[in-house]
């Protein structure tokens, strides 16, 4: 049955599918081999079982033609024999003449009648008439085993005239042995057999005849009863009894032997193959799933792999992650030494065992804070191949911990901010006292200068202007006491070319860099705003002050001519003040920094001027924008530029 898997994305199905194709499923092409075998084995004993029977049928097509062949001239023995027997009884004219004929013709060098065992003289009524020679040797004959065989011819009248015949007698033996050519003896045991299978005469003796090839004609007549064998010396081996037949059929069979033994094994492989690929494809699909990034080093911190979660935290695909070494793409670039000996040490093998927290970088740039676990990677043989690292993204987490940590900072920020306002309000309220007595006796002594003493102008012009500056210090105090105490900024309708020209005369004189020199570049017409001009003036005050700080503070280390431009300037919607200074500027560090409460990067800063000027902008409903580093080659002077900007549209420009 096919291991099956739950619901996988189309991806892991597509793998899992193509892990099924790649099994085998051809069952039957294994027969294929035996089933061959089998066939080559069938085909073989086929055709020699037919060359047997093909060779079998010529053996004995050969032995019945060698048998007629032979028992003619067996036949020609015995007629040889009779003829001898009938040319004795042409001798004999009458029956006494037996004896002399008889014994004359055994004295013969002929060996015909020589190897007679006797001849016989029969009357009419079958009784013996005559023999030669006596009854001995015949039985001797006969006491060796041999069978003989008889001829006849008509023999000589008797004296009243009745036939005789005549009869000799040869044992079987001596015909074979004289008749049966050599070349035949060679291939064959000839022998005569009776009717009952008995053996009667023959060549020679064979073992066992079983399997032998023979054929067996009839040799009556001339001799009653017999019959005339030949049997191949040669036993008959069919091809299945032969040994390179057996050498033969034990390569097919040992290939079969080995086609099982094979075919076993690839089963075994095939199953241990299926459950890999269902073990490898489980893996796969659980990697895929789970919400952890992993990845792995080989042992020279080369990565080798990245699961698709480690790829989608950090924004790299697979592929480009897989090959990368030291320093790996999603480092953040500002802590890659740092992140390098990190690295260093995990390869050592002293990497935290709890895990450690690092700050990755995003293929987008943004920050990525995961927690990484690293585990050694054994491979079957106990081997470390590695490191494999579990990283779990904390980044959601270390944001929220930032922002706590930036609203903390904030409220303490704020409440500070809230007991400086109290403490600035309650000293102005002490300072407008005396501020309102001085411009009182102020006015009481220039009245009293004027009517009764005779004053010189210039210290009568020196009273006026420090009555002036007091009231103007009372002014700034009330002001700022109200903007404190959150009253709404006292809103008059202003001219941007004053309220530049007013501050730029306010600070020109108290310039803590004597040579420094400030450009006022006024707009062409008035820019009428609703503002508070106080307020308004101390804003761009306080920018003029800090544009002089940063000019002293650079201007000592690069040498360069200290310059600060005031711009007034309306783009048809909003009025402008913009100040510029030849300062180094401020960096890479952002509005939103510079501009919150208590930041300074002076030593004796109390970073509230821009807060306090930013407030200001945003009760006005004006926008606050700062640049640093302006290029003097756009019409910057190299340092910082700030901007305020107030809406021109509110009031309605005078007559
Ligand atoms: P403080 O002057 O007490 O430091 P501010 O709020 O006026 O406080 O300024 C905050 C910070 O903004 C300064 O410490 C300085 O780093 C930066 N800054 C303000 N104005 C300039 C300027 N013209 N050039 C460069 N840096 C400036």
């Amino acid at each position: 049955m096919k291991p099956t898997l739950p619901a996988l994305n189309r991806r892991d199905a597509r793998l899992w599918q193509r892990a099924q194709r790649a099994l085998p499923t051809r069952q039957w092409a294994w027969w294929l081999l035996p089933a061959f075998t089998f066939a080559l084995l069938a085909g073989t004993a086929a055709w020699l079982t037919f060359e047997d029977r093909e060779k079998e049928e010529e053996i004995q097509r050969r032995i019945v033609a060698d048998a007629l062949s032979l028992e003619a001239q067996l036949r020609a023995h015995v007629q040889a024999n009779e003829r001898e027997l009938g040319r004795l009884a042409a001798e004999m004219r009458t029956p006494d003449a037996f004896t002399l004929v008889v014994q004359r013709a055994f004295v013969q060098p002929d060996p015909l009648v020589r190897n007679w065992l006797a001849v016989y003289l029969i009357d009419q009524s079958n009784l013996v008439v005559a023999e030669y020679p006596s009854s001995e040797p015949r039985s001797a004959e006969l006491a060796r085993g041999g069978i003989s065989a008889h001829v006849e011819a008509a023999g000589p009248n008797g004296a009243n005239g009745n036939p005789h015949r005549l009869v000799a007698r040869f044992p079987l033996r001596h015909v074979l042995e004289q008749s049966v050519p050599w070349w035949v003896s060679t291939r064959y045991s000839v022998r005569f057999v009776d009717d009952f299978d008995q053996l009667l005469a023959s060549t020679d003796q064979l073992g066992d005849i079983a399997n032998n090839a023979r054929h067996k004609i009839s040799f009556d007549p001339p001799v009653t009863g017999v019959q005339l064998e030949l049997i191949a010396r040669d036993a008959f081996r069919p091809w299945w009894s032969r040994l390179p037949f057996f050498l033969l059929s034990i390569a097919p069979l040992s290939l079969i032997g080995s086609t099982w033994l094979l075919a076993r094994q690839t089963r075994n492989l095939r199953s241990a193959e299926r459950s890999w690929r269902t073990e490898v494809n489980w893996r796969r699909s659980m990697e895929d799933s789970i919400t952890i990034g992993m990845r792995v080093l080989s042992m020279d911190g080369t990565l080798i792999y990245a699961n698709p979660r480690f790829a989608q935290m950090t924004g790299f695909t697979e592929k480009e992650l897989i090959g990368c070494t030291s320093p790996m793409p999603y480092w953040a670039t500002d802590s890659i030494d740092e992140t390098h000996a990190r690295l260093q040490r995990i390869l050592d093998g002293d990497s935290p065992k709890n895990g450690y927290e690092v700050r990755w970088q995003r293929k987008d740039g943004s920050p990525l804070y995961v927690m990484v676990l690293e585990a050694p990677l054994i491979d079957a043989a106990g081997t470390q191949l590695g490191w494999m690292g579990s990283a779990v993204d904390i980044s959601e987490r270390k944001l929220q911990e930032a922002s706590e940590r930036a609203r903390e900072e904030r409220m303490i920020a704020h409440a500070r901010l809230v007991t400086i306002g109290e403490i600035a309000s309650t000293l102005a309220h002490e300072l407008n006292q005396p501020l309102s007595a001085i411009v009182s006796y102020n006015a009481g002594l220039q009245n009293q200068l004027s009517s009764h003493l005779q004053v010189n102008d210039s210290v009568r012009d020196a009273l006026v202007r420090q009555g002036a500056e007091a009231k103007r210090a009372g002014e700034i105090v009330s002001r700022i006491r109200s903007f404190l105490s959150r009253a709404s900024p006292q809103l008059e309708a202003c001219d941007f070319n004053t309220i530049a020209l007013s501050a730029y005369e306010l600070v020109q004189k108290s310039l803590r860099n004597a040579g420094a020199r400030v450009e006022l570049q006024p707009w062409p017409s008035p820019i009428y705003v609703q503002a508070d001009r106080v307020l308004l003036e101390q804003v761009v005050v306080n920018l003029i002050r800090n544009a002089d700080e940063s000019i002293v503070a650079s201007s000592i280390s690069s040498g360069l001519t200290p310059l600060i431009r005031i711009n007034v300037q309306h783009d048809g919607r909003d009025g402008i003040i913009a100040v510029e200074d030849a300062g180094s500027g401020f960096g890479t560090l952002q509005l939103a920094q510079i501009t919150a409460p208590f930041f300074s990067t002076k030593p004796d800063g109390m970073g509230l001027g821009l807060a306090i000027c930013r407030s200001i902008l945003e009760a006005h409903r004006g926008t606050f924008q700062a640049t640093s580093t302006v290029p003097v080659a756009v019409g910057g002077l190299g340092g910082a530029r700030f901007e305020i900007r107030i809406p021109s549209s509110q009031v309605a420009l005078p007559a």
